[in-house]
């Protein structure tokens, strides 16, 4: 469903107009913020494969909106709708996300026009391969210019044949494993990416609920434990958020909604029997036995009371016609750019918090820098260092307990062993979002009183380019 449908301004200029309202609540010359605001190159590109007996035509697009610093970063989408206007905008989202979360990039995205579900396996990867070789053609792939990710419609297996046509084409280059994350970990990728958006979003909500005065806001109290929550979307993002807010938070799910309807149960539903059904079924929630109510109407379950809806699928999924009718308390983008921007002063008319997609969502691509680092340092987080930990943490132990104070064993099992890359990726990630969160926060109760966290955050972001533009000596 995109924003267009309902007579809305265009995605990019949502997200444009959302850049407006936070350059107007800071001091930047119009001509920086005008050159900020817009995408700096595009590449479209058409080329031909051969499907069994015919030649069909493919067009992709690579934004790069900002590389005030480089790597430019974002991942690429295969869908029936993408276009370049959607590119764009999400590629100047990119931007905003890594500034906010101090990951070093600049702000890019891809996009391919084509139905995934229409083509077998090997017809998948001659087509990814060969865009992927057009872009590299072009310099829009290489581990210090651009960076590409898993998006909607890729993951590890799409960064795998990348990786691979870029290396055939730079035999040399010692730092090929960097030139795209999100790859599986059998070819340079890094433990705990796969999950990373969703945890992300987990993490950020933690930061939220530690917040009193910001639960108050949103006319909610205590943790997260008991929250009603309605998932929109169980792919890779939605899943991952769900499933750790279901076993880890104890939230409550009551709704998920998928392409092919939603499904409603106020006691809760299990969300992994819910991913074993779309697996099993090769469909979303239509048939899962339940215990549940089927909607075939999906999009009706945006509208149920809750404590905290997900959007986690795509762009436009609450605009100006329902916005009106959402009952949730705060609204967690977890995808990109959910709410369009005249549904959000709806939403903040009736006091929804929304926790914006810059901040939210930006789990995926933090790991992704970690994945970089990696790749860059040709060594695995944690191999110099986990066996000297496990040994030093053991000698406290047996200090503490030659001392005559025993240690509890779950404790002395916790304590006695050194730090893995999962566990290494998701501290890192864990501080990004609190470092983040706390920042928006403080922004959002300061005297400049940008009115939301999404006019914070975008401000915050605004302000660190604007200080690397002056570091290069670009703002006067
Ligand atoms: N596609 C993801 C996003 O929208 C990840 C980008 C990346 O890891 O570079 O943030």
């Amino acid at each position: 469903m995109s924003s267009s449908t309902h007579n809305e301004v265009s995605f990019k200029d949502s997200v444009n107009l959302s850049f407006d309202k936070a350059v107007a609540t800071l001091d930047v010359a119009p001509g920086m913020a005008n050159y900020i605001r817009n995408v700096n190159n595009v590449y479209q590109v058409r080329f031909p494969v051969k499907i069994n007996d015919s030649i069909e035509t493919f067009i992709g697009w690579r934004a790069v909106h900002n590389d005030h610093k480089l790597p430019a970063k974002g991942g690429i989408r295969f869908s029936p709708h993408v276009n370049q206007d959607e590119v764009e905008a999400l590629a100047a989202l990119m931007t905003y996300k890594c500034a906010l979360v101090d990951v070093p990039f600049g702000g890019s995205k891809g996009g391919l026009l084509i139905d995934p579900k229409q083509y077998d396996r090997p017809q998948m990867e001659r087509i990814t391969r060969r865009f992927a070789y057009e872009l590299i053609q072009k310099d829009y792939i290489g581990s210090g210019t651009n960076v590409p990710a898993p998006d909607m419609g890729t993951g590890q297996r799409e960064m795998a044949w990348i990786v691979g046509t870029y290396m055939a084409h730079s035999p040399g280059d010692i730092n090929h494993l960097a030139c795209v994350t999100g790859k599986p970990v059998s070819m340079g990728g890094i433990a705990g990416r796969v999950e990373a958006t969703g945890r992300g979003v987990v993490f950020g909500l933690r930061e939220f609920f530690r917040h009193p005065e910001d639960v108050k806001r949103a006319n909610m109290e205590g943790s997260l434990a008991g929250k009603d929550v309605i998932i929109q979307g169980l792919g890779n993002v939605g899943y991952h958020a769900a499933k750790i807010l279901q076993e880890e938070d104890g939230v409550n799910i009551i709704a998920i909604l998928e392409f092919d309807g939603g499904i409603y149960n106020p006691k809760g539903i299990n969300v992994e029997n819910v991913f074993l059904h779309k697996i099993a079924s090769g469909k979303g929630v239509k048939d899962f036995p339940g215990p549940a109510e089927y909607f075939e109407n999906g999009a009706e379950l945006l509208e149920k009371e809750c404590d905290i809806l997900i959007p986690a699928a795509m762009e436009g999924v609450i605009h100006q016609e329902n916005a009106d009718r959402i009952k949730a308390k705060v609204v967690a983008e977890a995808a990109n750019g959910p709410v369009t921007f005249s549904a959000e002063s709806v939403l903040e008319g009736k006091g929804i918090v929304i926790i914006p997609d810059v901040y939210l969502n930006s789990g995926g691509v933090t790991v992704s820098y970690f994945e970089w680092i990696k790749n860059l340092s040709h060594i695995r987080f944690g191999r110099m260092q986990r066996r000297y930990e496990e040994t030093q943490n053991k000698l406290i132990l047996q200090a503490i307990e030659s001392s005559g104070h025993p240690v509890a064993k779950d404790i002395a099992d916790k304590m006695g062993h050194g730090a893995s890359e999962l566990d290494l990726v998701r501290s890192g990630l864990d501080d990004t979002m609190r470092v983040a969160f706390q920042a928006i926060r403080e922004r959002y109760w300061s005297k400049e009183k940008p009115g939301s966290y999404r006019t914070a955050a975008m401000a915050l972001s605004i302000e660190k380019i604007l200080n690397s533009y002056n570091a290069l000596g670009i703002y006067p």
